[in-house]
């Protein structure tokens, strides 16, 4: 799925690689996806949007977002792969492609769900609209609206929950989440009402530089760009570290089913809550 890193790295290729694209045509699914989501009939996008130009892209949150020069926009989240193609190059199986005058085509697949949506910028969704008006982790405001948080929030909350769920923090999902938990030494089920402020300031500035560094190279390698590429960061907890243990430490790396997700944690970098003197 894509979080943070990976829509700001896919808007920034569309900016590079697609605006100024005049389309041709824009095709509907080639076969229903039961979990696919449109604005309205897929069929219509080609009226909406045929000789139109791409303007400009967006990252936010969980979105990306294009921008036509008619006003309209096509906004697609978490679940949806993007990429650009020749002709002839296009697979066989898509939920939605657009097709350009020089030839080549974006085409969007869906694996589990996902949504692309076609809307003049009055797409009333909640998960749009907190991950459009998120405060971006590198911007000035994001540290007090952190703390603000933390107090705001149950004390007994995991970190996992408070960093990944409710949407507080959009774009930071279970996938971000765990390096950013390695880089903090702090368990995913640890709670936040335990951290020391010391810890607190920690699992801020690992936040915000874990995303920096995985947006400079590009996203994850767990996901792929709009030319089918995986991102540059290796992650340093996922499956592939279930192999190589940690690379804090060299202990082998845990995993875990936890709050309808995986977890991987080092036992030895992130103590578990209780083991912890406190
Ligand atoms: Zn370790």
């Amino acid at each position: 799925m894509l979080e943070l890193p990976e829509v700001i790295n896919i808007a920034r290729q569309l900016r590079e690689n697609v605006q100024g694209k005049r389309i041709s045509y824009v095709l509907p699914p080639t076969k229903a996806h039961k979990f696919c989501w449109f604005a309205g009939a897929p069929e219509e996008y080609d009226t909406a949007l045929r000789d139109n130009i791409i303007q400009h892209a967006e990252g936010f949150g969980i979105f990306v977002e294009m921008f036509f020069d008619n006003g309209k926009r096509i906004c697609f989240n978490d679940g949806v792969n993007v990429r650009l193609v020749s002709k002839g190059k296009e697979p066989k199986d898509y939920q939605l492609l657009i097709g350009f005058h020089d030839e080549t085509a974006l085409v969007f697949t869906v694996a589990m769900y996902g949504s692309i949506i076609l809307h003049d910028g009055d797409y009333n969704n909640e998960y749009y609209i907190k991950s459009k008006s998120a405060i971006s982790p590198f911007s000035s405001e994001f540290a007090p609206y952190y703390r603000k948080m933390l107090v705001d929030s149950k004390p007994n909350l995991s970190v996992k929950a408070f960093l990944a769920t409710e949407q507080r923090f959009p774009g930071i999902g279970n996938g971000v989440l765990q390096d950013i938990l390695l880089e903090a030494h702090l368990h995913p089920k640890r709670k936040i009402g335990t951290l020391s402020n010391t810890e607190q300031d920690k699992l801020l500035s690992c936040a915000i530089s874990v995303l920096r560094n995985m947006i400079d190279k590009g996203g994850r390698d767990t996901e792929k760009d709009i030319f089918g590429l995986p991102g540059g960061y290796q992650t340093k907890l996922s499956r592939s570290a279930l192999v190589s243990g940690c690379v804090q430490c060299g202990e082998s790396i845990v995993k875990e089913k936890y709050m309808g997700g995986t977890i991987y944690f080092c036992p030895t970098c992130q103590e578990t809550p209780d083991t912890q003197q406190r």
